[in-house]
């Protein structure tokens, strides 16, 4: 878990933790995504409710809300009356009650997003840790800061890994991927 030996390092966290909003993704970054289910199948009742999560990833939301990040998720839904409500469940079930959540219909530029946001925040850089690079190139381009999380069956083409500056691995410790957001946040400031 977390190594915070004194109030020193207790302050650090506090005050780095002040400066970046936190966005986290869902599909693919905080569960699992299914790439052999159908278009049919992720749209269906149940689908959202049921994904398996990336524990790391859950915790790793939770330790940064702990630190005192402002933790949030930022997430795609259909417009089908069930999926919006199936995904604020399934972070209720994961402990992930306190964090504020911003859903989008599927198909939103997270990038158009991030405009909103920005106004309401206006000292805060803006980040968001997604698994999917388009989201996270306009995120950029829009002000804020990308992270991506390589979950171990994206990254295929290769775009971050030219273009892109921070990126999470699946293999990577919670410790070590925090370090990274810490690291972020003073960068950022
Ligand atoms: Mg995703």
């Amino acid at each position: 878990m977390l190594n915070i030996k004194n109030d020193e390092d207790v302050m650090y966290v506090t005050s780095a933790a002040k400066k970046i909003m936190l966005f986290f993704d869902m599909d693919g970054t905080l569960n699992h995504f299914d790439t052999n289910a159908t278009l049919e199948e992720v749209k269906s009742k149940g689908y959202m409710l049921n994904r398996i999560a990336i524990e790391k990833m859950v915790n790793l939301a939770l330790v940064l809300k702990l630190q005192g990040f402002d933790v949030n998720i930022l997430s795609a839904v259909y417009q089908n009356g069930y999926s919006e409500e199936e995904k604020n469940r399934w972070l209720d079930n994961h402990s992930l009650q306190g964090i504020n959540r911003f859903f989008v219909p599927c198909g939103t530029d997270k990038g158009l997003v991030i405009k909103s946001l920005q106004r309401e925040n206006p000292d805060k850089t803006l980040v968001l840790i997604d698994d999917y690079s388009p989201n996270l190139f306009s995120w950029e381009k829009a002000g804020g800061v990308g992270i991506k999380f390589y979950n171990g069956i994206n990254g295929t083409n290769g775009t971050w890994a030219n273009l892109g500056k921070f990126s999470l691995y699946k293999n990577e410790s919670i410790q070590e991927m925090n370090k990274k957001i810490m690291w972020i946040a003073n960068v950022y400031s």
